[in-house]
C-alpha cells in the first residue's frame, strides 16, 4: 500500500469516517521520496528505537519500520488509531500509542520499549506545537542520540542560525547547549495534503553525549537567555537589568566577562558566552 498516495489516504480516512484535523496540525506527506529520505538520514545505525511523534496514517512510520529495530509512534488523534492498526499490521516492530506527546512520561516509555538500545526521535511535527515539543524532548533529561524533524522552513532557519544573524534567537542559543543542528533539506508545501501555507525543512539535531559547556545553574542560564531575547531591540545590559534581580553594575561586569562591548545585544552571544555570563552572575551574586 502506497501511504503517500492521495487516493489511498482519502480511502483509508473515509473508511474510518475521519477527516483532516486542522487543530492537530494534520498535513500528511504525499511525496514518497520525502519519508524515505527522512528515514535514511535520521540516525546512523539500525539497532535502535525510534520514537515517532504524530504518525498520521503511517507513511513515515513504515519507512522507519523497514530500517530500524523498533518504532514507537505516539499519535494524539484517536480517529487515526484504527487506520494505523491496518497500515502497520505487517510490521511487528511497531507500537502505536494513542497519547498527547506532551503528556507522555518519556523516561517510562523509553524504559519500557527501548530494551537498552539507543533512542532517536523522528517526526513530521505538527506545526502548531513545534517549539514546545522540541523543548519538551530536550529538557526531559531522557538520553536521545538524534532528533530529526520536519518543521516550518522559517523555524528551521532559526534553529541553525549563527550568532549575530536576524534569525538567531532564544531557541537557537538554548539548542546549542544540547547538541549540534543541521538542515538536511527543504520540502515544498505541495508535498503535503492539505498543503500548508509555507514551505518546510527537515533538520537533524545530534545531541551531545557530553555537553561541551555546563552552566553552574541551568535555571539561571535559561532565565538569562529568555530575558535577553524577550526585549531583543534593547541592549543586553538593559534587557537583563529589566528582567533579572541583579544590579546593573554586576550585569555589566558579567557582559564584559564575555569579551563583548557594553552595548552588545543578546543576539551576538553564542551559547558558550551565555553560559559564561550566567556563571559570572551565579558566582558573583
Ligand atoms: N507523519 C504523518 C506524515 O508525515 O504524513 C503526519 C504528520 S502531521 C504534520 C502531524 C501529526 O501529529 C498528525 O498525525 C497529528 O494528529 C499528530 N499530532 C498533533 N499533535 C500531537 C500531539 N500533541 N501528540 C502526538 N501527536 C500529535
Amino acid at each position: 500500500m502506497d501511504l503517500c498516495n492521495l487516493s489511498v489516504i482519502r480511502g483509508l480516512m473515509s473508511e474510518a469516517g475521519i477527516n483532516f484535523r486542522k487543530d492537530y496540525g494534520q498535513n500528511f506527506l504525499i511525496n514518497r521520496m520525502i519519508p524515505e529520505d527522512i528515514a535514511d538520514n535520521c540516525a546512523d545505525t539500525a539497532d535502535r528505537m525510534i520514537l515517532e511523534i504524530g504518525p498520521g496514517i503511517g507513511c513515515l512510520t513504515k519507512e522507519l519500520a523497514l530500517r530500524f529495530k523498533k518504532v514507537v509512534a505516539v499519535e494524539i488523534d484517536k480517529g487515526l488509531i484504527p487506520v494505523l492498526d491496518k497500515t502497520m499490521a505487517e510490521f511487528d516492530n511497531v507500537t502505536v500509542i494513542n497519547e498527547d506527546i506532551m503528556k507522555v512520561d518519556l523516561a517510562a516509555l523509553v524504559e519500557r520499549y527501548s530494551e537498552g538500545m539507543e533512542v532517536s526521535v523522528c517526526a513530521n511535527l505538527p506545526y502548531y506545537i513545534t517549539t514546545p515539543i522540541l523543548m519538551y524532548l530536550l529538557e526531559s533529561g531522557v538520553k536521545l542520540s538524534t532528533i530529526t524533524v520536519m518543521i516550518q522552513n522559517e523555524v528551521a532557519a532559526r534553529l541553525v542560525a549563527k550568532p549575530g544573524s536576524s534569525d538567531y534567537g532564544a531557541i537557537t542559543a538554548v539548542l546549542g547547549y544540547y547538541g549540534s543542528v543541521r538542515k538536511l533539506f527543504k520540502v515544498s508545501a505541495g508535498c503535503f495534503v492539505p498543503a500548508p501555507k509555507v514551505d518546510s525543512a527537515v533538520v537533524r539535531i545530534d545531541l551531545y553525549d557530553e555537553k561541551p559547556y555546563q552552566p553552574k545553574s541551568e535555571e539561571l542560564f535559561r532565565s538569562v537567555i529568555r530575558a535577553a531575547f524577550e526585549m531583543r531591540r534593547k541592549t543586553l545590559l538593559n534587557a537583563l537589568s529589566a528582567k533579572l534581580p541583579y544590579s546593573k553594575e554586576l550585569i555589566l561586569e558579567a557582559i564584559r566577562s564575555t569579551g563583548h562591548p557594553d552595548t552588545v545585544r543578546g543576539e551576538r552571544l553564542s551559547t558558550e558566552e551565555f553560559v559564561r555570563l550566567a556563571d559570572y552572575l551565579y558566582t558573583n551574586s
